[in-house]
């Protein structure tokens, strides 16, 4: 999936993706939903970020927002122009939208979300006539690895019975059954 023609870049795009998929695995072993983030710009990492919703009691802490402040506050810009984020899962809605107030040029993400991905699979925010900004991006990048630590992160919760916090954003039985 991607808008961008080519397959260009694609060995860089899969070496960013593991600063990613490292930040994804952190939020896993951290209780969180495993999604990692990685903000770039030309060759250097401006932020990362991963899910962080339940320790930061805050429903918008994911990996792309939080990577995004970190950036905003790094760079001392509320844009963030001529980055690439690359994102181990889709991003939601939210993020999607985060992304293109941001002024982020580029999207690279790992596994399509079935559920609420926003970058074509179920929504088109990245590079939508309505908004005043289109952001390129490159879908399925090291996308298994992305998909089994969330299969593996889900199976392990649905292996205790259920308990604990209530669903997070990306927490969802149906999503998992899509993906496997
Ligand atoms: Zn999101």
């Amino acid at each position: 999936m991607s808008n961008v023609p080519g397959a260009l870049g694609r060995d860089l795009d899969a070496y960013w993706m593991g600063h990613a998929l490292a930040q994804a695995v952190a939020a896993g072993a951290a209780g969180e939903v495993p999604v990692g983030a990685v903000l770039v710009r030309g060759a250097e990492i401006v932020a990362m970020g991963r899910n962080a919703a339940i320790a930061r009691h805050d429903p918008t802490a994911h990996a792309e927002i939080v990577a995004m402040r970190a950036a905003g506050r790094s760079l001392a810009n509320y844009r963030l122009p001529g980055t690439v984020l690359y994102v181990t899962l889709e991003p939601c809605p939210m993020c999607a939208a985060a992304l293109v107030y941001a002024r982020v040029r580029r999207v690279v993400f790992g596994a399509s979300d079935p559920r609420i991905g926003a970058a074509g699979t179920v929504f088109q925010l990245l590079a939508n006539s309505h908004m005043n900004h289109r952001i390129e991006f490159t879908g399925g990048v090291r996308a298994e690895e992305a998909a089994a630590l969330l299969r593996r992160f889900f199976r392990a919760r649905r292996g205790r019975g259920g308990r604990g916090r209530p669903p997070s954003p990306v927490d969802s039985a149906s999503w998992v059954d899509q993906i496997s």
